[in-house]
């Protein structure tokens, strides 16, 4: 069904980035994987039953975004589908925090996905295409010590529907996918532990939605007929409340 299309996956060397690009090439698309761990992605590229090409990507470096994107279009001759999924969590209270950690999840989280899509449209318009926002359940609630992380991801909301608003007439769907608690290295980056035994203590206490599930998700959003744009999913672990 989705044979020869051309996504490209950014934040593809582990989690969710990772397993939506093996869902991908499992469905017959020829994937771009991006992200700064070249091994991973090497490895991603020897199990994936598809053509992919892994891209050097740092999406806080608007050069390495253009050089991305470029790449991958030179390779496949066309950009049908942009996942924008790399992220970072560094959660804490606002109280004393080390902004340095705000500007590393702004300029990744927020600024990063800009410049993706800012890269990517032109191609995307061409091809009426489709934009996948990873957000997150933190992009919909705010909640005490993920002020600035729960930031980015009401950010990616707006810009999105901004987005949506600009380009649905010209045949671009945007879809922005929440999820909920998913089982990943995410919360292994947290500096603060206290923040990553919370973290911990949540997954212990509840059956967490596994990558796989995120990719599904997208999968099933990006291959509905055209005339169907899937705005907006929300995935949460069944036990999370
Ligand atoms: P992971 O930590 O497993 O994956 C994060 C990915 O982002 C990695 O592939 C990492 O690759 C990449 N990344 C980080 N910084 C950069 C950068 N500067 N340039 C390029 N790639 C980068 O976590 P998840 O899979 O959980 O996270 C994926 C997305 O899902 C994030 O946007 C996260 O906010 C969102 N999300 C996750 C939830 C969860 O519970 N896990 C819940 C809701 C949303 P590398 O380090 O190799 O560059």
């Amino acid at each position: 069904m989705f044979n020869g299309k051309v996504v490209l996956v950014t934040g593809a060397s582990s989690g969710i980035g990772e397993a939506t690009a093996l869902a991908f090439s499992a469905e017959g698309a020829r994937v771009a994987a991006g992200a700064r761990r070249a091994g991973r992605l090497e490895s991603l590229a020897r199990t994936a039953p598809g053509e992919v090409l892994t891209l050097d990507l740092d999406v806080t470096d608007q050069e390495s975004v253009r050089a991305a994107v470029s790449a991958t279009v030179e390779r496949f001759g066309a950009l049908d589908v942009l996942v924008n999924n790399a992220g970072v969590m560094l959660n804490g209270p606002i109280a004393g925090a080390d902004t340095a950690e705000w500007t590393r999840m702004v300029e990744t989280n927020l600024l990063g996905s800009m410049y993706m899509v800012h890269a990517a449209l032109p191609h995307l318009l061409k091809a009426k295409g489709t934009i996948v926002q990873i957000s997150s359940t933190s992009g919909r609630v705010a909640s005490a010590y993920s002020g600035v992380y729960g930031a980015t991801k009401f950010g990616i909301t707006a810009f999105s529907e901004a987005l949506r608003q600009e380009v649905t007439a010209q045949g671009v769907r945007v879809v922005v996918v929440e999820p909920g608690f998913v089982a990943t290295e995410l919360i292994s980056h947290n500096t603060d532990p206290t923040m990553r035994a919370l973290a911990r203590d949540m997954a212990a206490a509840m059956r967490t939605l596994q990558p796989e599930d995120i990719a599904n998700a997208v999968v099933y959003a990006v291959t509905q007929p055209e005339h169907v744009a899937v705005n907006e999913i929300l995935v949460r672990p069944t036990d999370q409340t």
